[in-house]
């Protein structure tokens, strides 16, 4: 393949092309240190001034109040899967969690082999995790509320969140995070790997409330309590500083290239409309999420038969059209237009798949 792809991947995934060249241009001598952001000290001056820009960033763009911490952690989301209920769940209580698939039920196993009482208060395991639950009672005495806002295998998304009664909402965002505003008030807690929405593998944004930090038990481990991680703004040992300096451009291109996230949804709506409306004109395809529930940003279809699937797959990487194989554990396609997958890369899809349908339909 000469030149880039029009990338599709569900994630790791595209990251803005301005974000990498500018990665380029300032990797052999970043700002003047005479060394790479990588080979730089955590402590420097340096690195300093990209935690500080990233953290000043993430609450700008989230409309953050002081009673919110960011910071930066390893270990996936999958490592908040645990984290969550050891930190946030205390003796005597129970916590609410909803299974809308595959990443809900990892969290969901990861409270159980602590013994930490958990209630799946709603579930759409009954339509193969195809729909968002609707009216949930919720446990007005829960620990907190946990959701999945984005289900990046089975494409569904809340498109609104659920009215917890006031029960802090603790939220997987991996892969919607920054994808639209909404308002953070009714969070407890939100974390996100970045390797979706926000940068490279190997952190994870956790936005942390203070009444959630209080609660926090004296006796855990250091590098698994987020009171470590406030006290010493993430850098009680060395973090990961080159996915948090990438952090840092993404959130700069999407303030000021795309020009917020206000803005930023707006391109996602078009982008999915578009994507949606391939699939839907067309009888070839079929999509796998309930209309209502579908995702902004990964979109899950299927074609007549898999032995069409994998043509399209492999047609579509030869028209430069990259990552569009379904999950392993479900098959099917899956198209993962992030934020910095462009309008012009979904309309080549769109434009493709309209041309794979008249040919083989
Ligand atoms: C990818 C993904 C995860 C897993 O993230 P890791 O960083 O690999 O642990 C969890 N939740 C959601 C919603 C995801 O999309």
């Amino acid at each position: 393949m000469k030149g880039r792809i029009h990338n599709f991947n569900a994630g790791p995934a595209a990251l803005p092309l301005p974000v990498l060249e500018e990665i380029q241009a300032e990797f052999l001598n970043f700002k003047g240190s005479g060394m790479s952001i990588t080979e730089v000290s955590h402590r420097s001056k340096w690195f300093d001034e990209v935690a500080g820009d990233v953290t000043s960033r993430v609450r700008r763009l989230l409309k953050l109040d002081e009673s919110f911490h960011v910071l930066f952690v390893q270990g996936g989301a999958s490592l908040q899967f645990c984290m969550i209920p050891m930190n946030l769940l205390p003796e005597g209580q129970s916590a609410d969690y909803v299974n809308t698939g595959t990443w809900a039920a990892k969290a969901i196993k990861e409270a159980g082999i602590q013994e930490k009482p958990v209630k799946v208060v709603a579930s759409s395991e009954d339509q193969g995790f195809s729909y968002i639950p609707k009216e949930i009672s919720f446990s007005p005495d829960a620990a907190y509320a946990h959701i999945t806002s984005n289900n990046t295998i089975k494409g569904t998304q809340w498109a609104s969140f659920p009215d917890t009664g006031g029960v802090p909402l603790v939220c997987d965002m991996s892969s919607d995070i920054m994808s639209r505003f909404f308002d953070v008030s009714p969070f407890g807690l939100i974390y996100a790997g970045a390797q979706k929405n926000l940068g490279p593998a190997g952190v994870t944004l956790v936005i942390i409330r203070q009444d959630m930090v209080e609660r926090v038990p004296e006796h855990l481990p250091t590098m698994l309590k987020y009171t470590t991680f406030v006290e010493h703004n993430s850098m009680f040992n060395t973090p990961p500083c080159f996915p948090i300096y990438t952090i840092q451009l993404v959130l700069k291109w999407l303030e000021e290239t795309i020009g917020g996230l206000e803005k930023m949804e707006e391109i996602n709506q078009e982008k999915a409309r578009l994507l949606y409306q391939a699939i839907d004109e067309s009888e070839f395809y079929k999509g796998t999420a309930e209309n209502k529930s579908r995702s902004v940003m990964n979109a899950t279809f299927r074609l007549p038969s898999e032995d069409l699937e994998k043509q399209f797959i492999q047609e579509a990487l030869k028209h430069g059209l990259g990552g569009l194989k379904g999950h392993r554990s479900v098959g099917g396609c899956r198209a993962s237009i992030y934020n910095a997958t462009s309008l012009e890369s979904v309309k080549a899809l769109a434009d493709f798949m309209e041309e794979f349908a008249r040919k083989k339909g």
